[in-house]
Protein backbone atom coordinates (compact mmCIF):
# COMPACT_ATOMS: atom_id res chain seq x y z
CA UNK A 1 0.00 0.00 0.00
CA UNK A 2 1.12 3.53 -1.22
CA UNK A 3 1.64 5.79 1.73
CA UNK A 4 0.25 9.60 0.58
CA UNK A 5 1.92 12.68 1.73
CA UNK A 6 0.00 13.36 4.55
CA UNK A 7 0.22 9.88 5.89
CA UNK A 8 3.99 10.49 5.85
CA UNK A 9 3.96 14.02 7.27
CA UNK A 10 1.99 12.43 9.99
CA UNK A 11 4.39 9.36 11.11
CA UNK A 12 7.31 11.90 10.51
CA UNK A 13 5.01 14.46 13.28
CA UNK A 14 4.72 11.28 15.92
CA UNK A 15 8.07 10.36 15.68
CA UNK A 16 9.34 13.57 16.38
CA UNK A 17 6.79 13.81 19.39
CA UNK A 18 8.16 10.79 20.90
CA UNK A 19 11.69 12.12 20.17
CA UNK A 20 11.22 14.98 21.56
CA UNK A 21 9.36 14.39 24.50
CA UNK A 22 11.34 12.85 27.69
CA UNK A 23 10.38 11.77 31.02
CA UNK A 24 12.15 13.32 34.49
CA UNK A 25 12.76 11.62 37.78
CA UNK A 26 13.75 12.70 40.52
CA UNK A 27 15.62 10.07 42.62
CA UNK A 28 15.71 12.03 46.12
CA UNK A 29 17.79 9.70 48.30
CA UNK A 30 19.31 9.64 51.62
CA UNK A 31 22.81 11.08 50.98
CA UNK A 32 22.64 12.38 47.60
CA UNK A 33 19.65 14.01 45.75
CA UNK A 34 19.41 13.32 41.43
CA UNK A 35 17.74 14.37 38.51
CA UNK A 36 17.60 12.06 35.53
CA UNK A 37 15.97 12.46 31.83
CA UNK A 38 14.97 9.55 29.76
CA UNK A 39 14.18 8.87 26.78
CA UNK A 40 11.09 6.07 25.64
CA UNK A 41 13.43 3.50 26.05
CA UNK A 42 14.45 4.20 29.34
CA UNK A 43 17.85 5.07 28.50
CA UNK A 44 18.88 8.26 30.52
CA UNK A 45 19.67 11.00 28.49
CA UNK A 46 21.20 13.15 31.09
CA UNK A 47 21.43 13.28 34.84
CA UNK A 48 22.84 15.70 37.84
CA UNK A 49 23.06 14.97 41.23
CA UNK A 50 24.34 16.60 44.74
CA UNK A 51 24.93 15.11 47.88
CA UNK A 52 22.43 16.05 50.83
CA UNK A 53 24.40 16.72 54.25
CA UNK A 54 23.34 14.58 57.45
CA UNK A 55 23.50 15.51 60.90
CA UNK A 56 23.86 13.82 63.98
CA UNK A 57 23.39 16.06 66.90
CA UNK A 58 23.18 13.07 69.37
CA UNK A 59 24.53 9.31 69.62
CA UNK A 60 21.79 7.45 67.73
CA UNK A 61 19.77 10.80 66.63
CA UNK A 62 19.77 11.77 62.55
CA UNK A 63 18.42 14.47 61.10
CA UNK A 64 18.36 16.43 58.03
CA UNK A 65 17.36 19.49 56.83
CA UNK A 66 14.33 19.67 54.46
CA UNK A 67 15.14 23.36 53.02
CA UNK A 68 18.34 21.45 51.62
CA UNK A 69 16.56 18.86 50.19
CA UNK A 70 14.46 20.84 48.49
CA UNK A 71 16.51 23.47 47.13
CA UNK A 72 19.18 20.89 46.23
CA UNK A 73 15.96 19.04 44.28
CA UNK A 74 15.44 22.07 42.44
CA UNK A 75 18.76 22.74 41.51
CA UNK A 76 19.75 19.22 39.96
CA UNK A 77 16.30 19.44 37.95
CA UNK A 78 17.41 22.44 36.43
CA UNK A 79 20.69 21.26 36.36
CA UNK A 80 19.97 18.39 34.30
CA UNK A 81 17.79 20.52 32.13
CA UNK A 82 20.84 22.70 31.00
CA UNK A 83 23.32 19.79 30.72
CA UNK A 84 20.58 18.27 28.23
CA UNK A 85 19.18 21.44 26.59
CA UNK A 86 16.44 19.30 27.43
CA UNK A 87 13.59 22.15 28.72
CA UNK A 88 10.36 22.01 30.75
CA UNK A 89 8.60 22.27 27.25
CA UNK A 90 9.28 18.55 26.02
CA UNK A 91 9.41 16.67 29.97
CA UNK A 92 5.86 14.83 29.46
CA UNK A 93 5.83 14.32 33.25
CA UNK A 94 7.72 13.94 35.90
CA UNK A 95 8.33 11.02 38.47
CA UNK A 96 9.58 11.37 42.26
CA UNK A 97 10.76 8.43 44.19
CA UNK A 98 12.45 9.30 48.06
CA UNK A 99 13.67 7.89 50.65
CA UNK A 100 11.21 6.65 53.05
CA UNK A 101 10.04 6.73 56.80
CA UNK A 102 11.98 10.13 56.81
CA UNK A 103 9.71 12.73 58.27
CA UNK A 104 8.47 16.44 57.85
CA UNK A 105 6.47 18.93 59.73
CA UNK A 106 5.85 22.32 58.18
CA UNK A 107 3.28 25.06 58.86
CA UNK A 108 0.39 25.21 56.76
CA UNK A 109 0.85 28.93 56.12
CA UNK A 110 4.80 30.07 55.89
CA UNK A 111 5.32 26.41 54.53
CA UNK A 112 8.47 26.51 56.81
CA UNK A 113 9.32 22.98 58.78
CA UNK A 114 8.92 23.46 62.39
CA UNK A 115 12.05 20.47 62.89
CA UNK A 116 14.91 19.50 60.79
CA UNK A 117 13.62 15.97 59.07
CA UNK A 118 14.05 13.44 61.20
CA UNK A 119 15.82 10.22 59.10
CA UNK A 120 14.63 6.52 58.96
CA UNK A 121 17.97 5.64 60.67
CA UNK A 122 16.76 7.97 63.55
CA UNK A 123 16.33 5.85 67.13
CA UNK A 124 15.75 8.89 69.22
CA UNK A 125 12.00 6.96 69.61
CA UNK A 126 13.36 3.52 70.19
CA UNK A 127 11.51 3.45 73.57
CA UNK A 128 8.77 4.92 72.33
CA UNK A 129 8.28 2.13 69.86
CA UNK A 130 9.48 -0.88 72.79
CA UNK A 131 6.45 0.84 74.68
CA UNK A 132 4.01 0.14 72.53
CA UNK A 133 4.65 -3.23 72.13
CA UNK A 134 4.41 -3.26 76.11
CA UNK A 135 0.90 -1.51 75.93
CA UNK A 136 0.32 -4.80 73.54
CA UNK A 137 -0.14 -2.71 70.38
CA UNK A 138 2.39 -5.24 68.16
CA UNK A 139 -0.18 -7.32 67.00
CA UNK A 140 -2.99 -4.56 65.98
CA UNK A 141 -0.13 -2.72 64.16
CA UNK A 142 1.10 -5.81 62.38
CA UNK A 143 -2.60 -6.64 61.25
CA UNK A 144 -3.16 -3.59 59.69
CA UNK A 145 0.19 -2.44 58.11
CA UNK A 146 2.30 -5.25 57.86
CA UNK A 147 4.89 -3.73 60.24
CA UNK A 148 6.58 -4.36 62.90
CA UNK A 149 6.63 -1.75 65.63
CA UNK A 150 9.78 -0.11 64.90
CA UNK A 151 11.45 3.35 65.51
CA UNK A 152 12.25 3.02 62.15
CA UNK A 153 8.76 3.93 60.69
CA UNK A 154 7.70 7.80 60.27
CA UNK A 155 5.03 7.55 63.23
CA UNK A 156 6.71 7.38 66.05
CA UNK A 157 9.03 10.44 64.53
CA UNK A 158 5.98 12.35 64.39
CA UNK A 159 5.11 11.95 67.80
CA UNK A 160 8.30 13.05 68.61
CA UNK A 161 8.05 16.37 66.99
CA UNK A 162 4.56 17.09 68.32
CA UNK A 163 5.67 15.97 71.83
CA UNK A 164 9.31 18.06 72.08
CA UNK A 165 8.85 20.87 69.92
CA UNK A 166 7.26 23.77 71.73
CA UNK A 167 3.66 24.67 70.69
CA UNK A 168 3.59 22.04 68.15
CA UNK A 169 0.61 19.89 69.67
CA UNK A 170 -1.72 23.03 69.85
CA UNK A 171 -1.05 24.08 66.31
CA UNK A 172 -1.59 20.28 64.89
CA UNK A 173 -4.66 19.98 66.71
CA UNK A 174 -5.82 23.69 64.97
CA UNK A 175 -4.90 22.19 61.84
CA UNK A 176 -1.81 24.58 61.39
CA UNK A 177 0.67 21.45 60.78
CA UNK A 178 1.46 19.17 57.79
CA UNK A 179 3.08 16.07 57.95
CA UNK A 180 4.67 14.38 55.64
CA UNK A 181 7.54 12.08 54.05
CA UNK A 182 10.35 13.33 51.84
CA UNK A 183 7.60 12.90 48.83
CA UNK A 184 5.09 14.91 50.36
CA UNK A 185 7.25 17.73 51.52
CA UNK A 186 8.73 17.93 47.74
CA UNK A 187 5.47 17.53 46.10
CA UNK A 188 3.81 20.13 48.15
CA UNK A 189 6.76 22.71 47.52
CA UNK A 190 6.97 22.25 43.70
CA UNK A 191 3.19 22.54 43.21
CA UNK A 192 3.91 25.82 45.03
CA UNK A 193 1.39 24.46 47.81
CA UNK A 194 -1.24 23.30 45.54
CA UNK A 195 -1.37 19.60 46.48
CA UNK A 196 -0.69 17.69 49.76
CA UNK A 197 -0.49 14.29 48.95
CA UNK A 198 1.59 11.03 49.17
CA UNK A 199 1.15 7.84 47.54
CA UNK A 200 0.19 4.47 48.99
CA UNK A 201 3.54 2.90 48.74
CA UNK A 202 5.07 5.85 51.14
CA UNK A 203 2.29 5.99 53.44
CA UNK A 204 2.41 1.91 53.60
CA UNK A 205 5.93 3.02 55.66
CA UNK A 206 4.42 5.42 58.39
CA UNK A 207 2.96 2.64 60.61
CA UNK A 208 -0.24 4.69 60.04
CA UNK A 209 -1.88 3.37 57.26
CA UNK A 210 -4.35 0.47 57.46
CA UNK A 211 -2.65 -1.50 54.04
CA UNK A 212 -5.68 -3.60 53.61
CA UNK A 213 -8.18 -0.51 53.44
CA UNK A 214 -5.68 1.55 51.80
CA UNK A 215 -6.81 4.38 54.54
CA UNK A 216 -4.90 6.23 57.29
CA UNK A 217 -5.67 3.83 60.54
CA UNK A 218 -8.02 6.30 63.37
CA UNK A 219 -6.94 3.64 65.89
CA UNK A 220 -3.26 3.90 65.46
CA UNK A 221 -3.63 7.78 64.94
CA UNK A 222 -5.33 7.69 68.37
CA UNK A 223 -2.88 5.40 69.73
CA UNK A 224 0.24 8.00 69.26
CA UNK A 225 -2.38 10.89 69.86
CA UNK A 226 -1.24 12.30 66.00
CA UNK A 227 -4.37 14.60 64.49
CA UNK A 228 -5.89 13.37 61.78
CA UNK A 229 -5.57 16.59 59.85
CA UNK A 230 -2.00 16.64 59.55
CA UNK A 231 -1.69 13.82 57.42
CA UNK A 232 -1.51 14.09 53.23
CA UNK A 233 -4.18 12.65 50.86
CA UNK A 234 -3.25 9.07 49.99
CA UNK A 235 -3.15 8.49 46.15
CA UNK A 236 -2.00 5.45 43.18
CA UNK A 237 1.58 5.91 42.70
CA UNK A 238 0.70 6.26 39.09
CA UNK A 239 -1.38 9.38 38.20
CA UNK A 240 -1.31 13.02 37.85
CA UNK A 241 -0.65 14.67 41.13
CA UNK A 242 0.00 18.39 39.71
CA UNK A 243 1.63 20.75 37.96
CA UNK A 244 5.19 22.02 38.96
CA UNK A 245 4.84 25.56 39.68
CA UNK A 246 5.65 28.38 36.64
CA UNK A 247 8.41 29.50 38.84
CA UNK A 248 10.44 26.77 39.39
CA UNK A 249 9.35 25.43 35.54
CA UNK A 250 8.48 27.36 32.86
CA UNK A 251 5.59 25.07 31.40
CA UNK A 252 4.90 23.80 34.18
CA UNK A 253 5.14 19.75 33.52
CA UNK A 254 2.80 17.18 35.27
CA UNK A 255 4.48 14.99 38.60
CA UNK A 256 2.57 11.61 37.09
CA UNK A 257 4.47 9.30 39.31
CA UNK A 258 5.37 8.66 43.05
CA UNK A 259 6.34 5.62 45.03
CA UNK A 260 8.90 5.13 47.95
CA UNK A 261 12.96 3.63 46.60
CA UNK A 262 12.53 0.31 47.37
CA UNK A 263 9.23 0.10 45.71
CA UNK A 264 10.26 2.26 43.23
CA UNK A 265 12.96 -0.38 42.80
CA UNK A 266 10.55 -3.67 42.21
CA UNK A 267 8.67 -1.55 39.51
CA UNK A 268 12.09 -0.76 37.88
CA UNK A 269 12.60 -4.19 37.98
CA UNK A 270 9.72 -5.08 36.14
CA UNK A 271 8.54 -7.61 39.35
CA UNK A 272 5.08 -7.07 38.53
CA UNK A 273 4.04 -10.72 38.62
CA UNK A 274 3.50 -12.37 42.09
CA UNK A 275 7.24 -14.38 43.01
CA UNK A 276 9.21 -11.73 41.49
CA UNK A 277 12.01 -10.54 43.59
CA UNK A 278 14.47 -7.77 43.33
CA UNK A 279 17.61 -7.49 45.51
CA UNK A 280 19.08 -4.33 46.16
CA UNK A 281 23.30 -4.69 46.96
CA UNK A 282 24.38 -1.09 48.30
CA UNK A 283 25.44 -0.21 52.18
CA UNK A 284 22.44 -2.30 53.30
CA UNK A 285 20.83 -4.75 51.00
CA UNK A 286 17.01 -3.88 50.24
CA UNK A 287 14.91 -7.48 49.22
CA UNK A 288 11.58 -7.59 47.80
CA UNK A 289 9.31 -9.95 46.90
CA UNK A 290 5.95 -9.35 44.61
CA UNK A 291 3.06 -11.30 46.50
CA UNK A 292 0.47 -10.09 44.85
CA UNK A 293 -2.88 -9.55 46.06
CA UNK A 294 -2.06 -11.53 49.11
CA UNK A 295 -0.57 -9.39 52.15
CA UNK A 296 1.55 -12.12 53.59
CA UNK A 297 1.99 -12.71 57.59
CA UNK A 298 5.45 -13.21 58.14
CA UNK A 299 6.55 -16.06 60.25
CA UNK A 300 10.24 -14.49 60.18
CA UNK A 301 9.94 -11.26 60.69
CA UNK A 302 10.23 -9.90 57.59
CA UNK A 303 7.39 -6.91 57.03
CA UNK A 304 4.88 -6.65 54.52
CA UNK A 305 4.14 -3.74 52.49
CA UNK A 306 2.21 -1.68 49.54
CA UNK A 307 4.71 -2.94 46.76
CA UNK A 308 3.21 -1.80 43.46
CA UNK A 309 0.12 0.63 43.06
CA UNK A 310 -0.74 1.07 39.95
CA UNK A 311 -2.96 0.53 37.05
CA UNK A 312 -5.87 0.26 39.55
CA UNK A 313 -4.84 -2.76 41.87
CA UNK A 314 -2.09 -3.06 44.25
CA UNK A 315 0.17 -5.46 44.80
CA UNK A 316 1.62 -6.53 47.96
CA UNK A 317 4.83 -7.39 48.79
CA UNK A 318 7.41 -8.80 51.40
CA UNK A 319 10.47 -6.99 52.29
CA UNK A 320 13.75 -8.08 54.36
CA UNK A 321 16.25 -5.85 54.39
CA UNK A 322 20.31 -6.40 55.35
CA UNK A 323 22.06 -4.02 57.72
CA UNK A 324 25.72 -4.84 57.02
CA UNK A 325 26.41 -5.76 52.91
CA UNK A 326 28.76 -3.32 50.88
CA UNK A 327 29.51 -2.09 54.50
CA UNK A 328 31.78 -5.00 55.04
CA UNK A 329 33.71 -3.99 51.75
CA UNK A 330 33.92 -0.34 53.09
CA UNK A 331 35.38 -1.74 56.59
CA UNK A 332 37.94 -3.55 54.94
CA UNK A 333 38.97 -0.87 53.12
CA UNK A 334 38.98 2.05 55.64
CA UNK A 335 39.59 0.23 58.91
CA UNK A 336 41.20 -2.74 57.91
CA UNK A 337 43.06 -1.18 55.15
CA UNK A 338 43.73 -4.33 53.19
CA UNK A 339 41.72 -3.25 50.05
CA UNK A 340 42.12 0.18 48.35
CA UNK A 341 38.99 0.13 46.55
CA UNK A 342 35.50 -1.89 46.28
CA UNK A 343 36.13 -2.71 42.51
CA UNK A 344 39.06 -5.07 43.24
CA UNK A 345 37.92 -7.47 45.53
CA UNK A 346 36.05 -9.74 43.00
CA UNK A 347 39.20 -10.66 41.15
CA UNK A 348 41.08 -11.07 44.96
CA UNK A 349 37.79 -13.62 45.69
CA UNK A 350 38.71 -15.39 42.98
CA UNK A 351 42.36 -15.32 43.26
CA UNK A 352 41.10 -18.23 45.62
CA UNK A 353 39.27 -22.16 44.64
CA UNK A 354 37.45 -22.05 47.46
CA UNK A 355 37.01 -19.96 51.45
CA UNK A 356 39.33 -22.35 52.58
CA UNK A 357 36.53 -22.70 55.44
CA UNK A 358 36.68 -18.73 56.58
CA UNK A 359 33.23 -17.34 57.24
CA UNK A 360 33.01 -13.74 58.27
CA UNK A 361 29.57 -12.78 59.77
CA UNK A 362 28.81 -9.26 60.08
CA UNK A 363 26.58 -8.66 62.60
CA UNK A 364 28.32 -5.11 63.67
CA UNK A 365 25.10 -4.05 65.06
CA UNK A 366 23.48 -7.36 65.51
CA UNK A 367 21.52 -9.77 63.44
CA UNK A 368 18.93 -8.94 61.69
CA UNK A 369 16.32 -11.04 59.23
CA UNK A 370 15.55 -13.74 59.75
CA UNK A 371 17.35 -14.35 63.11
CA UNK A 372 16.63 -10.92 64.92
CA UNK A 373 19.25 -11.20 67.58
CA UNK A 374 20.54 -7.45 68.64
CA UNK A 375 23.07 -8.88 70.93
CA UNK A 376 25.02 -11.06 68.29
CA UNK A 377 28.34 -10.39 67.82
CA UNK A 378 30.57 -10.02 64.69
CA UNK A 379 32.83 -12.91 63.96
CA UNK A 380 35.21 -14.53 61.38
CA UNK A 381 36.10 -18.34 61.83
CA UNK A 382 37.81 -21.00 60.32
CA UNK A 383 41.39 -19.24 60.23
CA UNK A 384 44.05 -21.29 59.70
CA UNK A 385 47.80 -20.11 59.30
CA UNK A 386 47.71 -20.05 55.75
CA UNK A 387 44.50 -17.48 55.69
CA UNK A 388 45.38 -13.65 54.41
CA UNK A 389 44.12 -10.84 52.80
CA UNK A 390 42.16 -12.77 49.74
CA UNK A 391 41.09 -15.02 52.67
CA UNK A 392 39.18 -12.33 54.35
CA UNK A 393 38.01 -10.14 51.46
CA UNK A 394 36.50 -13.67 49.87
CA UNK A 395 34.50 -14.54 53.32
CA UNK A 396 33.47 -10.69 52.84
CA UNK A 397 32.13 -10.91 49.71
CA UNK A 398 30.41 -14.07 50.49
CA UNK A 399 28.76 -12.66 53.25
CA UNK A 400 27.00 -10.54 51.26
CA UNK A 401 25.58 -13.62 49.22
CA UNK A 402 24.68 -15.56 52.19
CA UNK A 403 22.64 -13.31 54.42
CA UNK A 404 20.57 -12.25 51.10
CA UNK A 405 20.09 -16.47 50.54
CA UNK A 406 18.94 -16.92 54.22
CA UNK A 407 16.17 -13.46 53.64
CA UNK A 408 14.99 -14.79 50.48
CA UNK A 409 14.68 -18.41 51.53
CA UNK A 410 12.61 -17.18 54.51
CA UNK A 411 10.63 -14.69 52.07
CA UNK A 412 10.29 -18.01 50.22
CA UNK A 413 8.84 -19.92 53.01
CA UNK A 414 6.80 -17.15 54.00
CA UNK A 415 5.02 -16.66 50.85
CA UNK A 416 5.00 -20.22 49.62
CA UNK A 417 6.12 -19.35 46.56
CA UNK A 418 10.11 -20.41 45.20
CA UNK A 419 11.69 -18.15 43.11
CA UNK A 420 12.21 -18.22 39.20
CA UNK A 421 15.41 -15.89 39.22
CA UNK A 422 16.40 -12.93 40.93
CA UNK A 423 16.86 -9.28 39.86
CA UNK A 424 19.97 -7.43 41.43
CA UNK A 425 21.03 -3.75 41.29
CA UNK A 426 22.88 -1.44 43.41
CA UNK A 427 26.72 -0.68 43.79
CA UNK A 428 27.63 -4.11 45.02
CA UNK A 429 26.12 -6.11 42.15
CA UNK A 430 28.28 -4.87 39.94
CA UNK A 431 31.26 -7.52 41.49
CA UNK A 432 30.63 -10.58 39.21
CA UNK A 433 32.09 -12.79 42.03
CA UNK A 434 29.60 -12.24 44.42
CA UNK A 435 26.68 -12.51 41.54
CA UNK A 436 27.87 -15.84 40.61
CA UNK A 437 28.29 -16.84 44.40
CA UNK A 438 24.53 -15.92 44.68
CA UNK A 439 23.01 -17.87 42.08
CA UNK A 440 25.14 -20.93 43.09
CA UNK A 441 23.94 -20.31 46.37
CA UNK A 442 20.14 -19.96 45.31
CA UNK A 443 20.70 -22.44 42.64
CA UNK A 444 18.19 -19.96 40.01
CA UNK A 445 19.93 -17.42 37.80
CA UNK A 446 20.48 -13.66 39.22
CA UNK A 447 19.81 -10.70 36.38
CA UNK A 448 21.88 -8.24 36.32
CA UNK A 449 20.39 -5.30 34.57
CA UNK A 450 21.46 -2.84 31.64
CA UNK A 451 20.14 0.05 33.67
CA UNK A 452 21.91 1.31 36.65
CA UNK A 453 19.67 3.73 37.82
CA UNK A 454 16.48 1.10 37.85
CA UNK A 455 14.75 2.98 41.25
CA UNK A 456 14.83 6.53 39.24
CA UNK A 457 13.53 4.33 35.90
CA UNK A 458 10.72 3.20 38.07
CA UNK A 459 9.78 6.23 39.30
CA UNK A 460 9.90 7.31 35.65
CA UNK A 461 7.98 4.31 34.11
CA UNK A 462 4.90 5.36 36.70
CA UNK A 463 5.21 8.82 35.65
CA UNK A 464 5.06 7.99 32.45
CA UNK A 465 2.57 5.32 32.52
CA UNK A 466 -0.40 7.85 33.98
CA UNK A 467 0.05 10.82 30.89
CA UNK A 468 0.06 7.49 28.36
CA UNK A 469 3.83 8.15 27.14
CA UNK A 470 4.65 4.44 27.48
CA UNK A 471 1.04 2.25 27.00
CA UNK A 472 1.44 -0.14 29.63
CA UNK A 473 3.57 -2.38 31.69
CA UNK A 474 4.76 -4.59 28.45
CA UNK A 475 6.09 -1.86 26.78
CA UNK A 476 7.85 -1.58 30.00
CA UNK A 477 8.87 -4.75 30.17
CA UNK A 478 10.31 -4.68 26.46
CA UNK A 479 12.96 -2.16 27.94
CA UNK A 480 13.98 -4.29 30.52
CA UNK A 481 17.25 -5.38 28.93
CA UNK A 482 19.52 -7.54 30.89
CA UNK A 483 22.91 -6.89 31.12
CA UNK A 484 24.08 -10.35 32.03
CA UNK A 485 22.75 -13.54 33.37
CA UNK A 486 24.69 -15.18 36.20
CA UNK A 487 23.58 -19.32 35.69
CA UNK A 488 24.14 -21.57 38.86
CA UNK A 489 27.09 -23.71 38.40
CA UNK A 490 27.76 -24.97 41.97
CA UNK A 491 27.69 -28.92 42.55
CA UNK A 492 25.46 -29.73 45.29
CA UNK A 493 27.96 -31.28 47.32
CA UNK A 494 29.64 -27.72 47.77
CA UNK A 495 26.80 -26.06 48.17
CA UNK A 496 25.41 -28.38 50.76
CA UNK A 497 28.94 -27.66 52.81
CA UNK A 498 29.29 -24.20 52.56
CA UNK A 499 25.67 -23.52 53.57
CA UNK A 500 26.17 -25.52 56.42
CA UNK A 501 29.53 -24.07 57.21
CA UNK A 502 27.56 -20.57 57.39
CA UNK A 503 24.99 -21.57 59.38
CA UNK A 504 27.38 -23.14 61.80
CA UNK A 505 29.04 -19.99 62.10
CA UNK A 506 25.88 -18.08 61.92
CA UNK A 507 25.20 -20.18 65.25
CA UNK A 508 28.39 -18.91 67.01
CA UNK A 509 27.88 -15.63 66.52
CA UNK A 510 24.29 -15.50 68.00
CA UNK A 511 23.78 -14.62 71.68
CA UNK A 512 21.93 -17.80 72.79
P1 LIG B 1 24.06 3.13 48.63
O1 LIG B 1 22.98 3.46 47.64
O2 LIG B 1 23.63 2.31 49.81
O3 LIG B 1 24.92 4.29 49.01
P2 LIG B 1 25.48 1.92 46.36
O4 LIG B 1 24.43 1.18 45.60
O5 LIG B 1 26.05 3.16 45.78
O6 LIG B 1 25.04 2.10 47.87
O7 LIG B 1 26.67 0.87 46.61
C1 LIG B 1 27.78 1.22 47.39
C2 LIG B 1 28.19 0.04 48.28
O8 LIG B 1 28.55 -1.06 47.44
C3 LIG B 1 29.38 0.39 49.13
O9 LIG B 1 29.15 -0.12 50.43
C4 LIG B 1 30.54 -0.36 48.47
O10 LIG B 1 31.45 -0.85 49.44
C5 LIG B 1 29.86 -1.51 47.76
N1 LIG B 1 30.52 -1.83 46.48
C6 LIG B 1 30.66 -1.01 45.41
N2 LIG B 1 31.31 -1.65 44.41
C7 LIG B 1 31.57 -2.90 44.86
C8 LIG B 1 32.21 -4.05 44.29
N3 LIG B 1 32.71 -4.04 43.05
N4 LIG B 1 32.30 -5.15 45.05
C9 LIG B 1 31.79 -5.18 46.30
N5 LIG B 1 31.17 -4.13 46.89
C10 LIG B 1 31.06 -3.00 46.18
Amino acid sequence: MALSFNDLKLADSMYSYAKSRYIMALDCGTTSVRAIIVDEYGCIVAQASRPVKTMYPKPGWVEQDPTEILASQIAVMMEVQFKSGIHSDSIAAIGITNQRETCVVWDRDSGQPIYNAIGWQCRRTADRADQLVKDGYADTIRTKTGLTPDAYFSATKIAWILDNVSGARELAESGQLMFGTIDTWLIFNLTGGMVFATDYTNASRTMLFNIHTLEWDDELLEMLNIPRRMLPEVRWSSGEFGRVSGEIMTHMPVIAGVAGDQQASLFGHCCFEPGEAKNTYGTGCFMLMNTGSEVVDSKNGLVSTVGIAEGGTVSYALEGSIFHAGSVIQWLRDKLQIITNASETADIARSLSSNEGCYLIPAFSGLGAPWWDAAAGGLIFGLTSTSNRATLVRAACESMAYQSYDVLKAMEADAGRTLDSLSVDGGASRNEFIMQFQADLLEIPVDQTEAVETTALGAAYLAGLAVGYWEDREEIRQNHDLARRFEPRMDAATRKRVLAGWHDAVDRARSR
